[in-house]
């Protein structure tokens, strides 16, 4: 998607932090991070909300999170404790319409979250 910033990230015209990829997927840190660590996790294909996710997309989700266990361990937070969300539609906080696993640790990580 053109229009997408995300999809921008991956095809390289806007810039990132990025600290993991593959074919499928690509993650880079939040550029406003909620804690020490905070980095999104994308899709390369653009899917706008977990809504769309299909079957077809299982391993795809798979991935996002095969990655996410592999930052938290580049990072140093996969034994001290990290949180994985993804926000769906406005009313739980998704800004950016394509899917993003938020990977968050390096501070105690609060529950019920806002
Ligand atoms: P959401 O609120 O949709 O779950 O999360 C969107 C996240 O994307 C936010 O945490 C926001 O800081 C981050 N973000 C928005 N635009 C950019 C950008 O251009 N680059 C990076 N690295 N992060 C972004
Ligand atoms: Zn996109």
């Amino acid at each position: 998607m053109t229009d997408c910033i995300f999809c921008k990230i991956a095809a390289g015209t806007i810039p990132a932090n990025i600290v993991y990829q593959n074919d499928d997927v690509l993650a880079f840190r939040d550029l406003n991070p909620q804690a020490p660590t905070h980095i999104l996790v994308i899709p390369k294909k653009h899917i706008a909300t977990t809504n769309d996710i299909t079957a077809k997309d299982a391993a795809l989700i798979g991935q996002m999170y095969l990655a996410a266990k592999q930052i938290a361990k580049d990072e140093g937070i996969a034994e001290s404790g990290y949180r994985t969300v993804m926000n769906c539609n406005r009313g739980a906080g998704q800004t950016v319409f394509h899917i993003h696993l938020h990977v968050l640790g390096g501070r105690q990580m609060n529950w019920p979250p806002g």
